[in-house]
Parts: structure tokens; sequence; C-alpha cells
């Protein structure tokens, strides 16, 4: 079985950026949706012991395990994106000046992370990652899809799926990604 995280904040904590109304839907109805199917898709199988890392690896790639691989992948998609809002410290001192070598300034990542997730067409994800060479490396996936499947060390996401942002923003995705970046960016 795996498990519906915790929250480590109130549900109003991260408004008015994103309001307790859509985390009561987003968290408490979708992720938990997620969490709910994948525990009914693993119970008496061979993945019922595993982790949820596990689990993804194991079902990646595999037809017949694409519905499984897609809930477990939003599991962990979504625990990714609780920790990302909601923690103030992502972005250290290190990281800040790795982002500066890389990208130019602390603005230009940001510009260039809302940029790339405006390009995800339909829904998918948009994450900071450490790619197989260490280096850092904005990505975007589709729908469950999940870079630790690549073998990248994932440093945070933020959701592009309408459901993360339709209740606050409506259909301004782009409006969304720069209160959310601004956010975790502490800018
Ligand atoms: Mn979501």
């Amino acid at each position: 079985m795996i498990e519906f995280m915790n929250l480590d904040f109130k549900e109003n904590a991260l408004e008015p950026i994103i309001s307790k109304r859509t985390i009561e839907f987003h968290y408490g109805k979708h992720h938990k949706a997620y969490v709910d199917k994948t525990n009914e898709l693993i119970k008496g199988t061979e993945f019922q012991d595993m982790s949820l890392e596990d689990i993804i690896e194991a079902s990646f790639g595999k037809p017949e395990l694409m519905v499984l691989y897609n809930n477990a992948g939003q599991v962990y998609n979504h625990n990714i994106y609780w920790k990302s809002v909601g923690d103030k410290n992502i972005i250290n001192e290190e990281l800040s000046k790795e982002i500066i070598e890389k990208f130019g300034s602390i603005k230009e990542f940001g510009n260039k992370f809302i940029e790339e997730g405006m390009k995800v067409f339909g829904s998918g994800w948009v994450w900071l990652v450490r790619n197989k060479k260490k280096e850092l490396e904005i990505l975007t996936t589709k729908n469950g899809d999940t870079p630790i499947v690549l073998g990248m060390e994932v440093i945070f996401n933020i959701d592009v799926w309408e459901h993360a942002y339709y209740l606050d923003y409506q259909n301004l995705r782009k409006k969304y990604l720069e209160e959310v970046i601004a956010k975790i960016l502490n800018i």
C-alpha cells in the first residue's frame, strides 16, 4: 500500500497564490484519487509491498501496466508538487548560485521555466531536475509521466494540468505559472 501524504501546511497557507478551495479539490480529491486508484490496482499483486518509486520503475514502458504507471506517477508528481509549493527553502544559496551560473539570473531562470510550462500542450508538468551529467535542466513531462524513469534527480515541479489552476486563474496558465514560480524562487 502506498501512502497519501500529509500536507505540512494549512489549506489556506498559500493564498492568494493557490486558494484553500483549489487545495481542497486538488489535494483532497484529485491527488487522493490517484492514491486510491494505485492502491486498488496493486492490491494482491506483486506490487503491493513495493515503494512508490519501485512501482513506477517496474510499470514504466509496459502497455499492460499503463494505468498503474500513470496513477503511481501522478501520486509521485503531486507529492513533489506539494513540497515544491509548500517549502520556503528549496532555493538555498548553493542552488541559487548554480541557477545563476546556468541561466544568467534567478529572474531569467523563472522566465524560461514559465516559457517551458506554456509549451506543454494539454496536461503535464514542468520540472527543475539534475540530469545524468548532474547539470540543472528544465524538463517537461506529459500526463502522468515522471522524470525518475529517466534517471534524473528531481528538485521541484509545477503542475500544469488545468485542475491545478482553473478555480483560481481560469484559463490563465501563464499567470498561475508566474505566481507559483515567484513563490518557489522567493522573488
Ligand atoms: Mn494535479
